[in-house]
């Protein structure tokens, strides 16, 4: 998991707002020098206005990367997100990033690359099916939610998906239905699982890799403040093998974690 060589802070003008649903929104961001730089896993941090209120910026996973654009995937949760969704294009927002490390692609052997996502955690896994694949990965998608309402496939390919309610695709959670997947995902050698969602979700999931041996990149999320390091409001406590607990800032260090770490 490596750190951006380059940061920028950049007035981004937003180019289009896709809605998905009632709540989720694709935003298109032209920033020529964080598309540039950008890998997998990393975030931007956003002031969504020009007002003091709110005053803090907001983090957003990188969901894709096309020339000189990001896009983000956003689900409206507060009045940040809110403000952001609904903004028009054309207006403009400032951009600092790409912040954070990123999930490692190439530093083990493996043949099949599992992307296992719940709700909105779904956002980075478009940007990271891309660079997989140019590195001649083969890629599952296991997407998950509480309902089909709740399910965010936009664009990912080879995707199998699961609910809580059974409404859509397999009935259970996303934990669940990689159990019932795993001896065909290990049928062609060796695999890696990355993941993004909520913060049980990726519990249960660092449990089960350490369980069956697997190997597993995760995407966490915590409140953030200015995502640089400075003011220390997304520590996150994490173990080490040997039992030592340590705490990390996820802006710097995060936020995508060896899952080994994450098993309490
Ligand atoms: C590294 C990182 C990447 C992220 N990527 C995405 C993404 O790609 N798409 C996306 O939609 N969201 C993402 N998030 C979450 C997003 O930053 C928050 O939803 C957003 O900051 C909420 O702002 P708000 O002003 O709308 O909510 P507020 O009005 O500030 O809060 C509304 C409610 O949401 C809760 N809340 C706020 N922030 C968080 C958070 N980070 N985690 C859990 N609960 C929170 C508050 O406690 C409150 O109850 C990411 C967060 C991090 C740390």
């Amino acid at each position: 998991m490596c750190q951006p060589s380059s940061l920028v802070d950049i007035q981004a003008t937003i180019v289009q707002i896709q809605p998905l649903s009632a709540d989720v929104s694709i935003i298109s961001l032209d920033c020529p020098a964080i598309a540039k730089t950008a890998k997998p896993g990393n975030f931007v941090n956003i002031k969504v206005n020009s007002a003091t209120q709110p005053l803090l910026r907001r983090p957003f996973s990188i969901h894709n990367v096309r020339e000189s654009i990001i896009e983000i995937m956003v689900k409206s949760i507060g009045i940040g997100t809110a403000l952001l969704c609904n903004t028009s294009a054309g207006s403009t927002v400032m951009v600092l990033g790409p912040l954070g490390n990123s999930f490692d692609v190439t530093s083990k052997p493996f043949h099949t690359a599992v992307l296992v996502s719940g709700g909105i955690g779904t956002a980075p896994m478009l940007f990271l099916e891309q660079t997989l694949t140019a590195h001649g990965k083969t890629v599952v998608n296991l997407v998950g939610g509480r309902t089909k309402n709740d399910l965010l496939t936009h664009n990912l390919s080879n995707c199998h998906s699961a609910t809580d309610d059974g409404s859509a695709g397999f009935k259970g959670t996303i934990i669940d239905l990689l159990a019932h997947k795993l001896p065909e995902l290990l049928a062609n050698g060796e695999i890696k699982i990355f993941a993004c969602g909520p913060h049980q979700m990726l519990k249960a999931l660092a449990q089960f890799c350490h369980q069956h041996h697997l190997t597993c990149d995760l995407s966490l999320e915590s409140m953030m403040g200015c995502g640089i390091g400075i003011c220390y409001g997304c520590s996150v406590t994490l173990h080490s093998s040997d039992g030592v607990t340590k705490n990390i800032l996820l802006c710097r260090e995060g936020a995508v974690i060896d899952a080994e770490s994450f098993v309490d």
